[in-house]
């Protein structure tokens, strides 16, 4: 056999999905009854239910961002043509920068293809091209965080996931003179817990640090107009970059930083993966910006994705199903075991069409394996009710731990 072959079969055997192999689920989200979906396996058609999905607010089937897709493609076509840079700059792209820095309060805004280029591609550039810069990451920090601060290959320092003191124990043993910035997620993306962010502004402000800051999980969810956690708190001012994405809360696709033009203009001038890549399309624009300024004027999908998310840990609460954390409509259920965890998942969806995906390594740390439950603003108190039912079953029947 030749030896790539050999060199990746031995691999695909380790990634098998009864090892650590991932499966991928086929689904088709029904636009229009979503969280409803049509699933399909070895020949058996069913319509199950979603309960991990990131379309919190359920704005991928909201008329407004359909219609806006529809018209653009009408008028503009598929694709964008090409690179920012090279002829793929639409007008709707413009417009879409302008309403995001106009959301976050920022001088200007930066479009990516995605959330996963935004942070590579920004933080890349900020730390690497500020002379002897030092970072202070989370230890959570996604992937995407974790890339661009290596592509930048600047110097870090990593602090225990949320702990201020830590974080401050770290800035202020480092050089004062040195260049500094904190990089941090407010929703975390798994764990679902929120970060102290006035404390993590109070320290980057005491040692004049740059903050960064990735409001992936929480743009258009939280905050005035859907700002973010850290505009909820009153404290957007006091993070120079907020990072988001349109894929998660806006239901469509893109990433994108907020913040003073002078940083913008360096990242947009010599960030990689933003100047080497075709542009979105302008349909996924168009549905991306008409998301943005709905959920600006609408506060009843976060009203909606609040309660059910209350209500949802209350449930578990009472049943005595841990969760990560109960500060946000992300519900991380532990289960702490990679099979446990497939098998709760396998059950859910064969017995009762709930569809809720095992996260294990290397999403998570072994052993911090979870269910990681999203209630939507697309679901109803009584489906929060059922859903419940079906888990505390299913706990029950495989001796689960409890909290
Ligand atoms: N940042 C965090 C914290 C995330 O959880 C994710 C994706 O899940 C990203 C960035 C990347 O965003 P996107 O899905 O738009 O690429």
């Amino acid at each position: 056999m030749a030896h790539y072959l050999e060199c990746f079969s031995k691999q695909a055997m380790r990634f098998d999905p009864a090892g650590q192999g991932r499966e991928f689920l086929e689904i088709g989200r029904r636009a229009g009854r979503f969280p409803a979906a049509r699933y399909e396996r070895d020949g058996v058609r069913a319509e199950i239910s979603v309960w991990c999905s990131n379309d919190y607010l359920g704005m991928g089937q909201h008329p407004q961002v359909l219609a806006a897709t529809k018209a653009a493609v009408d008028e503009f076509g598929a694709g964008s043509g090409g690179s920012r840079n090279i002829g793929g700059t639409n007008h709707l792209h413009v417009l879409l920068e302008k309403e995001l820095a106009d959301l976050h309060g920022k001088e200007e805004a930066l479009l990516f293809t995605s959330g996963y280029t935004a942070n590579d591609g920004a933080l890349s550039v900020l730390a690497g091209r500020m002379e002897n810069c030092l970072v202070f990451s989370d230890e959570l920090n996604h992937a995407s965080i974790i890339d661009g601060l290596r592509h930048s290959g600047v110097e870090k320092r990593i602090f225990r996931h949320n702990d201020s003191a830590h974080l401050a124990e770290l800035v202020s043993a480092a050089d004062p003179d040195r260049p500094k910035m904190i990089v941090l997620e407010s929703v975390h993306s798994m764990a679902g817990d929120v970060a102290p962010l006035a404390e993590i502004a109070g320290i980057a402000k005491r040692y004049g640090a740059m903050t960064f800051l990735d409001e992936v999980h929480a743009v258009g969810m939280y905050g005035p107009q859907g700002a973010g956690v850290a505009a909820a708190e009153g404290l957007a001012q006091e993070f120079t970059v907020i990072m988001g994405t349109l894929a998660k809360g806006f239901g469509t696709t893109g990433g994108y930083i907020a913040g003073p033009a002078a940083l913008i203009a360096a990242v947009r001038n010599s960030s990689r993966p933003f100047i080497f890549t075709t542009a979105l399309p302008p349909a996924v624009v168009a549905g991306g910006l008409a998301a943005v300024r709905y959920l600006r004027t609408s506060d009843q999908e976060r009203e909606t994705l609040r309660r059910n998310a209350r209500l949802m840990h209350r449930l578990l609460k009472e049943r005595r199903v841990p969760v990560l954390s109960d500060s946000s409509h992300i519900v991380s259920v532990l289960v702490g075991e990679d099979s446990l965890c497939k098998t709760a998942s396998d059950l859910l969806l064969e017995r009762h069409g709930i569809y809720v995906q095992a996260i294990n390594a290397p999403s998570v740390r072994v052993g911090e394996e979870i269910l990681r439950v999203a209630p939507g603003a697309v679901h109803g108190g009584d489906d929060v009710r059922g859903f419940v039912e079906a888990l505390a079953g299913i706990w029950q029947e495989l001796r689960l731990p409890r909290s």
